[in-house]
């Protein structure tokens, strides 16, 4: 096991594995690191809202998975809001 699974993950990494976190499809000590990270950085804590929130939305409109279209729409929206992140 290399020291970065001690670590708290980057930006980067929250962010690109933020969707296997948000569907449990993460190891947990990734899944540790991801929250950890969420609770110190409030740009990534704020994408993670937007994808939380969207997935409660689709679990409420009773479906299971979110249809193909929702991930590429949600995709499109956090592209959106890391530029806002990066200009700001
Ligand atoms: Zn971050």
């Amino acid at each position: 096991m290399s020291d970065t699974t001690r670590r708290p993950a980057d930006c980067g990494e929250a962010l690109e594995r933020l969707f296997e976190f948000l569907d449990h499809e993460i190891h947990e000590a990734d899944g540790d690191r991801i929250r950890q990270h969420l609770a110190d950085c409030e740009p990534c804590l704020a994408e993670y809202d937007v994808e939380d929130h969207l997935k409660r939305l689709v679990k409420r409109s009773c479906h299971d998975q979110a249809p193909e279209q929702l991930h590429v729409r949600i995709r499109e929206q956090l592209t959106i809001l890391r530029t806002q992140v990066r200009e700001s």
